[in-house]
């Protein structure tokens, strides 16, 4: 305990997964952890209306899986009953012809999951501790890194109120105020780039087997690409047996689909056998009715302030999602300070000096041997950006992987 016999505490900003699970790993070391959310809880049936209208599953690997083994095994083990296994890429050329690339000659793969059950589970799993709280609606404005203490407005009472932490993780996703603030005190080297690519999702529903139960309509343990040189197709199957998919194109390109016509012209001439299986009607739909989103890249350095503060996921990283790796390093990132908090003996009951000192140097440390992984992963992903739509359909690419089957 400190001085004044409180547990010490850490508040979270963001209760997206990233700061689920690391209210889960700063609970079990013993501090009082307060999530602080601007949304309303996703488990209301409104917020998941609202959740399903775009980006509904995401592919988790075994870094992701590694992390939340990590924090609770249990977790882990649930997860890993709901999810989907993908054993390779399926690719669609435009005759229609389909082309399995396994990921991995020992059978390794990649897992679809449903992005807001994860969230929603991540979330009633910390819940589950005594010493987590959450406030929903509630939107931090502020932090004073000096004073120790955040300003946050109450969305229901429609007040504004400051409260004080011992330390605040910011898992605010790319467009962070904790982040922002933190340059405010911190020498951060700070870079964002916007690719030319958008993305739409749209929905493949399920078909009919003879006895008339839901089916899916293409391999469900592929991800499925329609890569087009310079845009693309994927998908990634449900478990209620959908799929979905989305489009990346450059702005430009979308741009140019502005009316019925020429969505559907669009479609039929690039995706053809895409259009059939999604239906012209959704298709339309969910030109109609869904965002169109940006892609975005976050670099920071370092990624700490002093004792007091840090931001983990996309707040700190934020990255194109061509290599499905985006969530899984969030939540990685919440191992890798789980560990260095535990390595540096950094225990919420120690007298203030000594718990601000080891504070300081475990946070240092996440920054110093973060950040190399980081970028490696970031430029991974870039890369994959050109691979997906174009090269994999290269003789150069198609004749190496041959090879290497051998
Ligand atoms: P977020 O999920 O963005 O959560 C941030 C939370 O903070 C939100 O709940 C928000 O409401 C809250 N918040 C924001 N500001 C405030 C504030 N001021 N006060 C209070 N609360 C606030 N990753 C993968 O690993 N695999 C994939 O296959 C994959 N596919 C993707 C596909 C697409 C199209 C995209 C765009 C991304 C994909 N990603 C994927 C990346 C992944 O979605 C993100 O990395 C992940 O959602 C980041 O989680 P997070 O918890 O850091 O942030």
């Amino acid at each position: 305990m400190g001085a004044d016999d409180k547990l010490r505490k850490v508040v979270i900003v963001g209760a997206g997964p990233v700061g689920c699970l690391a209210a889960m790993a700063l609970a079990k070391q013993g501090w009082a952890v307060d999530v602080y959310e601007g949304r309303p809880d996703i488990r209301l049936p409104a917020s998941k209306a609202a959740a399903q209208q775009r980006s509904i599953n995401l592919a988790m690997s075994s870094r992701g899986i590694a992390a939340l083994e990590a924090i609770d095994p249990n977790v882990s083990t649930r997860f890993l009953q709901t999810v989907i296994p993908m054993r390779g890429r399926m690719i669609h050329d435009m005759q229609g012809k389909e082309t399995s690339q396994l990921y991995d000659r020992d059978g390794q793969c990649i897992n679809s999951i449903d992005r807001a059950l994860l969230n929603e589970d991540l979330l009633t799993e910390a819940l589950r501790a005594s010493n987590v709280r959450v406030f929903f609606r509630h939107r931090v404005t502020a932090v004073d890194f000096e004073r120790r203490v955040m300003v946050v407005n109450d969305q229901d009472e429609n007040r504004t109120h400051e409260v004080e932490f011992d330390l605040c993780i910011g898992t605010d996703g790319s467009y962070s105020v904790v982040r922002r603030q933190m340059m405010r005190v911190v020498r951060m080297d700070f870079e964002q780039m916007y690719i030319p690519h958008e993305y739409l999702e749209l929905k493949m529903k399920p078909g009919r087997d003879p006895e008339g139960k839901p089916t899916f309509l293409i391999d469900p343990n592929h991800l499925h690409i329609w890569p087009r040189h310079s845009f693309m197709l994927i998908a990634l199957p449900n478990k209620d047996k959908t799929f979905t998919c989305t489009l990346f194109a450059p702005t430009a390109e979308f741009e140019q689909l502005n009316s019925r016509e020429t969505i559907l012209s669009w479609f039929g001439k690039h995706f053809p056998d895409a259009l059939g299986l999604i239906g012209a009607d959704s298709v339309l739909d969910s030109f109609q009715r869904n965002p169109r989103s940006s892609l975005i890249t976050i670099k920071a350095n370092p990624y700490h302030y002093k004792d007091r503060g840090i931001i983990l996921g996309d707040a700190a990283h934020s990255m194109v999602p061509f290599y499905g790796q985006g969530l899984n390093c969030g939540l990685e990132d919440v191992r890798v300070l789980h560990v260095l908090l535990q390595q540096e003996g950094v225990d919420p009951s120690l007298p203030d000096a000594g718990l601000r000192t080891r504070l300081a140097r475990a946070l240092s440390r996440y920054s110093e041997t973060r950040r190399e992984d980081l970028l490696a992963i970031q430029k991974l992903a870039m890369d994959n950006y050109v691979e997906m739509r174009h090269a994999v359909t290269t003789p150069t690419y198609l004749f190496r992987r041959a090879v290497d089957k051998f």
